[in-house]
């Protein structure tokens, strides 16, 4: 009887969840769930290949590998049935490092694109990741003055929603994030807000560590950012709107906040 690799479950989902769930071949990226619109499961449709087949004779297979690292995370790769069904049996044109290669460009495609499919519940804990992601870096800076009532919401939660989404991606270093966020809260004050006297006096250092961990969180809920973008600046504007109309966020007493700057 032939010993077979095979992976387990949890190496199979962490390679999808890594992968993005997409097909890594990247002429394909071919989404590889499906939910299910009467029971809302997410019906998983790819295929784990083992890069180095999972017994000997199998395409690729390579002796000099112990059984664990055939059957670990680093041998596997996310692909569709037809991808999956092609690089076995053309596998001259399919050689260990290419496929290794997509698998590379994949994962980092994956963490570009940030999260992928959308169930309500996912949804739904995403959007207050999302709540309380915004409170807390509007709670970083203060203001003092009139805020007026046009204030224009939307511009400021489009900014943000660039702002967490697109201009500060994972793998930004620390210095970089806090130049991103000081920038922000400049063009914030200066642009959008045009009517509210707004002094940027204090910003909190811990936020980049905090972004880290709400996108963390976010990762591991199934959402398409894109695809629910209009829900996303939703929130970001009406917390936003419930922060400035409350001043939760400012500090309410004038004098105090002035002596506190001086
Ligand atoms: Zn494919």
């Amino acid at each position: 009887m032939t010993i077979r690799d095979d992976f387990s479950d949890s190496v199979k989902e962490q390679i999808r969840f890594l992968s993005g769930y997409r097909c890594s071949n990247p002429d394909c990226r071919e989404k590889v769930f499906y939910i299910s619109p009467e029971t809302n499961r997410k019906i998983n449709l790819g295929v784990i290949a083992h890069i180095c087949a999972a017994s000997p004779g199998g395409p690729r297979y390579d002796y000099s590998m112990t059984g664990e690292e055939r059957r670990g995370e680093g041998n596997g790769i996310l692909l569709c049935a037809k991808c999956a069904s092609l690089i076995d049996r053309d596998m001259d044109a399919y050689p260990v490092g290419l496929l290794r290669n997509w698998k590379r460009m994949a994962y980092a495609n994956a963490k570009k694109e940030f999260v992928f499919l959308s169930t309500p519940d996912d949804l739904t804990r995403a959007l207050s990741v999302i709540r309380e992601l915004v409170r807390v870096f509007l709670s970083s800076y203060r203001t003092h003055g009139k805020v007026v009532p046009e204030a224009r919401f939307r511009g400021y939660a489009s900014m943000m929603f660039r702002l967490f989404f697109e201009d500060l991606p994972v793998e930004h270093d620390y210095d970089n994030k806090v130049m991103c966020c000081l920038r922000t809260l400049d063009m914030i004050s200066f642009n959008v807000l045009e009517n509210v006297s707004v002094r940027v006096s204090h910003f909190d250092r811990s936020f980049p560590r905090r972004y880290d961990l709400f996108m963390e969180e976010l990762g591991t809920y199934s959402i398409d950012i894109q695809k629910n973008k209009g829900r996303i600046l939703d929130v970001i504007e009406e917390t936003t709107r419930c922060m400035f109309m409350s001043e939760e966020a400012f500090c309410m007493n004038k004098e105090e906040n002035i002596s506190h700057q001086s």
